[in-house]
């Protein structure tokens, strides 16, 4: 009988971990991937106090790993299949066992979203990409595109210009959504060119991409673009499929839960990027794993 469970390992989950251990709980973190989540997809993250050179998320993230392993957490490389949530044991299947736990975490972030046009699901992994930087090698000295506004477009189109040739951000309005800071400093960059008010039909190729077809929103026009890379980074969808109907989430998926991290089942509690919240970074993520192990040490003292 585990004290808490918490599933995922990202930033949240690992934050929690680490808090829970040291209240003196019996704790168990399941994770499908490699730990760090997201932020191991990350070059460089310059926003984590502590850093004030940057460091690269991979190993930011075998910090919090380390850290986390150091405190007696048990980590598992498992996929959660069903949760029984109701009641004071809860009961969570993940590969071939049953955990039985008092509490649950659910700190399973996000995934990249699709824009789910043709061409996409054809030429994933042999042109189309959602990390740069795990991917951004194959295209050294060519051209790509990247597709979005916001932080994480920019930031991705900033890293592809040190090796890429050439990098277009296409987007859907004339105005970035990106914080400006980015903004300014995709500006600057004279290996971006910026293609606005600008979506994507199709992603084309033979064997291989070669291009995009694209038409202009307020002119309609349509035309193509010849490169050999696509980056997309249009948003994410929370992992939050697998959780009972029982668990409230909101219109887009997120999990609700009140200030102090609770959802609206007893005993499970929800952190970091999956949870409905307005900033979405390891700094929140850290905030969000201390406070949800202090929420719960209160709650079992009940
Ligand atoms: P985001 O802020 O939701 O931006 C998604 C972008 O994709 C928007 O520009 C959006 O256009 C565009 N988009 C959405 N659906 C589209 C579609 N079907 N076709 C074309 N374009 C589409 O997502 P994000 O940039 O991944 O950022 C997620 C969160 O992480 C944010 O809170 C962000 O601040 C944070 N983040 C922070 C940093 C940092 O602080 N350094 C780095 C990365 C991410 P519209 O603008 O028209 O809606």
């Amino acid at each position: 009988m585990l004290d808490v469970v918490i599933i995922g390992g990202g930033p949240a989950g690992m934050t929690a971990g680490i808090y829970a251990a040291r209240a003196g709980f019996k704790t168990m973190i399941l994770e499908t991937g490699a730990p760090g989540g997201q932020a191991s997809t990350t070059e460089t993250i310059e926003n984590y106090p502590g850093f004030p050179g940057g460091i690269s998320g991979p190993e930011l993230m075998m910090k919090f790993y380390e850290q986390t392993i150091n405190f007696g957490v048990e980590m598992e490389f498992a996929h959660v299949e069903s949760l029984e949530l109701t009641g004071p044991v809860k009961k969570v299947k993940a590969g071939d066992n049953i955990y039985e736990t008092r509490s649950v975490i659910i700190a399973s972030g996000a995934r990249p979203r699709v824009l789910g046009v043709q061409g996409e699901a054809k030429f994933r992994g042999k042109g189309v990409s959602y990390c740069a930087t795990c991917d951004g090698f194959f295209f050294k000295d060519k051209e790509v595109a990247v597709i979005g506004g916001g932080d994480t477009a920019v930031e991705e189109a900033l890293y592809l210009t040190k090796i890429c040739s050439k990098v277009y951000l296409i987007h859907r309005r004339d105005k970035l959504r990106a914080t400006q800071i980015l903004q300014d400093r995709a500006m600057k960059n004279e290996k971006i060119e910026f293609i606005w008010d600008t979506v994507v039909d199709e992603i084309t190729g033979d064997d291989k991409l070669n291009g995009l077809s694209l038409h202009n929103v307020k002119t309609q026009k349509k035309f193509k673009l010849n490169i050999d890379g696509v980056f997309i980074f249009v948003g994410y969808i929370p992992n939050s499929d697998y959780l009972p109907r029982e668990v409230e989430i909101d219109e887009r998926g997120y999990v609700i839960t009140d200030v102090e991290l609770r959802t609206n089942v007893a005993g499970v509690y929800a952190i970091g990027d999956v949870r409905q919240k307005n900033l979405r970074q390891v700094a929140t993520a850290v905030g969000d794993g201390a406070l949800a192990i202090t929420t719960l040490e209160r709650d079992f003292a009940k």
